[in-house]
């Protein structure tokens, strides 16, 4: 587990700023969503976090220090994108120590993680199938799988239920929050659902066109919205 703090980002492509000097700190194990309008730029910030996307100016600083420089990999961040992006040709199992073998791990230490990991998220049965084998929610738990195999300090979520149908949401939503009281990982979950981000996160922080509107506690925006695009998303009475 870690801290992370943005320290006035910024990222421009070209002559467009599209982040305009974001800060920002996160506890140690805390769940924090990132919410706001599409285009805001929600994937920005977290592919900046992961080492994904270069950063114009400002610091990413994780556990105190900075980490501008690293790749996505020295960054030890997994991230969790709705496409879940799993090999089709490879079962669950292989799915999940993937990361692990690339690492160089040894093969017992790869089941151990990946069997303990199975385990957490009911994918035990499912071993070995392949992901076209699978329904959606399952596939959705493999990708997750594969992230925390790799003992992440970080978890970047970016929209990870989007593709699924209502009902399946709800589950994997209550599945997503009991996997973080096991594991306490910090976790930063971009969605645009706000009950999604009222219902995980300690902390909800609000983009608006690549600035922060507002951040705090589910209670203080939903009580005390700093304007009425905090009120409106968030859906307060305001
Ligand atoms: P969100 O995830 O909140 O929907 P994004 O972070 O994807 O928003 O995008 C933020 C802004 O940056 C948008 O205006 C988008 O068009 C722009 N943008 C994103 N990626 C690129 C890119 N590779 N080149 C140019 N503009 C980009
Ligand atoms: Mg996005």
């Amino acid at each position: 587990m870690a801290s992370v703090e943005l320290r006035n980002v910024r990222k421009a492509y070209g002559s467009l700023e599209v982040i305009h000097g974001v800060s920002l700190s996160i506890e140690d194990g805390q769940f924090i969503a990132l919410v706001g309008p599409s285009g805001c730029g929600k994937s920005t910030l977290l592919r900046m976090i992961a080492g994904l996307e270069e950063i114009t100016a400002g610091d990413v600083v994780i556990d105190h220090a900075v980490v501008n420089d690293l790749t996505p990999r020295e960054r030890n961040i997994a991230m969790v994108f709705q496409s879940y992006a799993l090999y089709p040709h490879m079962t669950v199992a292989e799915n999940m120590g993937f990361n692990l073998r690339l690492s160089g791990a040894p093969k017992p230490v790869i089941a151990e993680r990946v069997n303990e990991a199975a385990r957490m998220l009911d994918l035990m049965p499912l071993l070995d199938r392949k992901p076209a084998q699978l329904s959606g929610g399952q596939r959705q738990r493999v990708a997750m799988g594969r992230a925390i195999v790799r003992n992440p300090a970080v978890f970047l979520f970016d929209e990870p239920l989007s593709n699924l149908d209502a009902k399946l949401r709800v589950q994997m939503r209550s599945e997503i929050k009991t996997l973080h009281q096991k594991v306490g990982t910090t976790s930063i979950y971009v969605t645009h659902d706000q009950i999604e981000a009222m219902t995980l996160a300690d902390r909800i922080v609000v983009l608006n066109q690549g600035r922060m509107e507002q951040e705090g506690t589910p209670m203080e925006l939903y009580k005390k919205p700093a304007n009425l695009f905090v009120a409106a998303f968030i859906g307060s009475p305001a």
